[in-house]
């Protein structure tokens, strides 16, 4: 995946760089507001955040993938259909 498209003689100036996105542990989806990936981890997470999304025990949830539970008071996964 890293390997240098072109070669090594290839001198357009692009590089790469390391990219940070969102993905939903359920649906699997990594976009929101037409981005999918930034420079930075902390901006990721809270455009993910601005979005609607949640983390849930460590996970990423999108918008469509959790709930909020009344008996538990809190948010949950939504459960398998
Ligand atoms: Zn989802």
């Amino acid at each position: 995946m890293a390997a240098g498209i072109g070669g090594k003689e290839n001198k357009i100036m692009i590089r790469e760089v390391d990219m940070y996105q969102c993905v939903c542990d359920k649906s699997h989806v990594d976009d929101f507001n037409g981005y999918v990936a930034w420079s930075d981890e902390t901006m990721a997470a809270e455009a993910a955040y601005e979005s609607g999304w949640t983390n849930i025990e460590g996970k990423d949830y999108c918008p469509d993938c959790y709930v909020y539970d009344e008996e538990l008071d809190e948010y949950t996964p939504k459960k398998k259909l």
